[in-house]
């Protein structure tokens, strides 16, 4: 996007997001989830970090939590209610650690506690006596609701007063306890916490609810929100809502934060104890993906883990940036809805030649994957939906399902969105495309189609070409019919996340095949013009072209990398003529060469493939090495050379001879009266050469 485009993107994601908040709380209506807006609020925040000149005072993002309502009282905050800036993989919370020690240089030690989803609230003690509860507002003043917070049966309307045993076990100093008891009696304390509805009282609610005609609450924290900031205290106490605290706002010098939520506990407030205290990240980690597997045990929901730094003295030092603090983070559980774009539609061929409509995605996060790619299933979808290339768009992935688009978001559009047209030709084959009556379905007439496609993706990952562990011709078909893999070039678009909700990938596998991929995107170029797959073009002209190429690269030296415009360019270039005048190629081979590169899909494919970051490499063998390792056996009496000349030959180029044939050997060179070594080597499958290839072999490779 150029500087204009951002700007009316930012325009448009900022119209968005209000209209949203407003049917939420003034109409209390939901066009979108929370967590769909949650990712619309995220990709603005994005774009005005990286263009900060397009930040305007009445962004969305430059407020806390929304103003306080006219109908409350309002309350000034003693300290402002900060809101926490969000992590939402381990990668932000390594560049969070990476900031802090920019500002001090020593080993970081953490707490780490469950994120509730509620309402944050503030309380004010005066002498004992429970006597102002607030919301955040915006983060200076909040609304006075007070009554309705005396309704929280854990909310204590008197404070317990510590014994001086208690104080000094949780590690104070005596004047510590002394003040600690004093400001009890005579002083003020503030605590602040979140105020929930456990899952339990929010199912039996929405089955009274229902049962009334009544309309039901959205979510939990809708439900504890909705209780307290509504005039009726009656209503309040029977929503049973729960409270704890997490933090201390009155200062008595405490060194570690657990202190704060030790001391909390002592005065009567409940404290969660799904806490941890973290000697590294990787501690806190570990919490994170215990309560991220174990979260649908808790009795309340969590969104996520509060990582704080445990010393408090650094807390001031650390500071504040724009409206949160630098020493917490709330690092979120991946949302299950998101947005992104859809830049692309492909059709995806299945086995009985159905298409299927593939949108291509700019990669996001869900449900704790990055996903690239989704089905739209068919036309009918696709009007359903009113979905367009270039469209923003609702994913969803929850548990371990397909993600699929839910939704599209025709306010964020630019006028340049595309319709979605079903192909003319099958893009694979190009053979008719053609509807069936009756079907939703549009299929390719070539009943070949599939078995060619799967042929050819199956060559590309296979040993002789680039050799993809984990890649075998099960789970290409695999890739083929879930609409992931369509050309050679999608193997390199692909994500763990794209992978994972399919049978038979687990976590780890879909990783290490991503991984897999990966390692091999910078390619041999012999082995490249292999896997292209051409008609007529094996090994043997593959060696040959490759020797041609260099010959016109000279500069290229062993292990150079260069893109394949490069290697596109040149073939371009050639005419059928210069094809036909390569040493040992002949018309044929030329003329399908020369094809090849002539068909615009092919040209696509390898375009795709560098876009996706797929580069050739030159290895230039030594003579001595270009057989090295190979192993030899020889049969029979050949007629240009004697035995001798010809194991002088191989070993001069770094192959071995061995006398007997194993599934070790690599050739048998099969000359004139072959003995049983011939028909061993026939049984185990092993390559045979005959004298003129075998020549070949020599001449290619010295
Ligand atoms: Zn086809």
């Amino acid at each position: 996007m150029d500087k204009q485009e951002i700007k009316n993107r930012i325009e448009k994601l900022k119209k968005e997001i209000n209209h949203h908040r407003y049917l939420y709380h003034v109409l209390d209506k939901h066009e979108i989830s929370d967590a769909a807006l949650d990712s619309l609020k995220n990709e603005l925040f994005r774009l005005e970090m990286d263009n900060p000149e397009f930040i305007t005072p009445d962004s969305p993002t430059q407020r806390v939590g929304g103003e306080p309502l006219d109908r409350f009282v309002k309350v000034q905050h003693s300290v402002q209610m900060i809101s926490l800036f969000d992590a939402f993989s381990r990668d932000d919370i390594f560049a969070w650690e990476k900031r802090l020690k920019r500002i001090k240089s020593i080993p970081f030690e953490y707490f780490a506690e469950l994120k509730l989803d509620g309402l944050a609230m503030s309380l004010r003690y005066e002498k004992n006596i429970f006597k102002i509860g607030a919301t955040r507002g915006d983060g200076m003043v909040g609304e006075d609701v007070t009554q309705n917070l005396k309704t929280i049966e854990s909310i204590p309307l008197e404070l317990r007063v510590p014994n001086e045993n208690e104080l000094r076990e949780i590690g104070l100093s005596g004047f510590q306890i002394k003040k600690v008891v004093q400001t009890i009696k005579n002083g003020t304390i503030e605590v602040r916490g979140e105020a929930i509805m456990n899952k339990k009282v929010f199912d039996e609610l929405n089955k009274r609810y229902k049962k009334e005609g009544k309309p039901v609450l959205a979510n939990s924290r809708n439900g504890a929100a909705g209780s307290i900031r509504q005039l009726n205290p009656a209503l309040a106490a029977e929503r049973k809502l729960d409270f704890y605290v997490y933090e201390l706002v009155t200062d008595f010098g405490f060194e570690r934060h657990e202190q704060k939520l030790q001391l909390a506990h002592l005065l009567g407030f409940r404290v969660l104890r799904q806490i941890k205290f973290c000697r590294s990240l990787k501690e806190v980690f570990n919490f994170y993906e215990k309560w991220l597997q174990k979260r649908n045990e808790l009795p309340f929901e969590i969104d996520g883990v509060v990582v704080k730094v445990n010393n408090l003295k650094l807390w001031p030092i650390l500071g504040h940036v724009g409206k949160g603090p630098r020493f917490m983070m709330a690092y979120k559980f991946p949302a299950e809805q998101v947005t992104s774009k859809v830049e692309d539609v492909v059709w995806q061929v299945g086995r009985t030649g159905t298409l299927t409509p593939i949108a291509v995605l700019i990669p996001v996060r869900v449900g704790g994957v990055t996903v690239s790619h989704a089905t739209l299933h068919n036309m009918d979808e696709i009007f359903r939906l009113g979905i367009k290339i270039g469209d923003t768009v609702i994913l969803e992935r929850a548990g371990d399902v397909i993600p699929k688009v839910i939704q599209v978001l025709p306010n964020l559009r630019t006028g340049r969105e595309k319709e979605i047209q079903v192909p003319k030709k099958c893009h694979v084959c190009g053979g008719g495309i053609e509807r069936l009556k009756n079907e939703v379905a549009y299929r390719c007439i070539n009943k070949n189609c599939f078995a060619v496609t799967l042929r050819n993706l199956s060559h590309w990952t296979s040993r002789g070409a680039m050799d993809i562990e984990g890649l075998g011709p099960k789970i290409v078909e695999q890739l083929v019919k879930e609409g992931l893999v369509s050309d050679i070039a999608d193997f390199y678009s692909l994500t763990a996340g794209d992978l994972k909700p399919l049978e038979r990938f687990a976590e780890k596998s879909s990783e290490n095949l991503i991984k897999a991929i990966a390692n091999k995107k910078e390619i041999p170029l012999v082995k490249f013009i292999i896997g292209l797959g051409i008609r007529h073009v094996g090994e043997e002209t593959a060696l040959l072209l490759v020797k041609q190429f260099l010959i016109f690269n000279s500069q290229f030296s062993n292990n150079f990398q260069f893109p394949i415009s490069q290697f596109l360019k040149y073939f371009l270039n050639l005419k059928k003529e210069d094809l036909e005048n390569i040493p040992d190629i002949g018309p044929v081979v030329a003329e399908s060469l020369f094809e090849w590169f002539r068909n615009e899909k092919n040209v696509e494919i390898l375009n795709k493939l560098q876009k996706n970051g797929v580069a050739l490499k030159v290895e230039r063998k030594s003579k001595k090495q270009a057989l090295e390792g190979k192993k030899f056996v020889l049969t029979g009496s050949l007629n240009s050379l004697t035995r001798n000349e010809a194991k002088a030959k191989i070993r001069e180029l770094g192959g071995e001879m061995s006398s007997a044939v194993s599934s070790k050997t690599d050739y048998v060179i099969v000359g004139d009266n072959p003995g049983s070594k011939y028909d061993k080597a026939k049984k185990l499958g092993i390559e045979i050469l005959n004298e003129d290839k075998f020549q070949k072999l020599i001449t290619h490779n010295s």
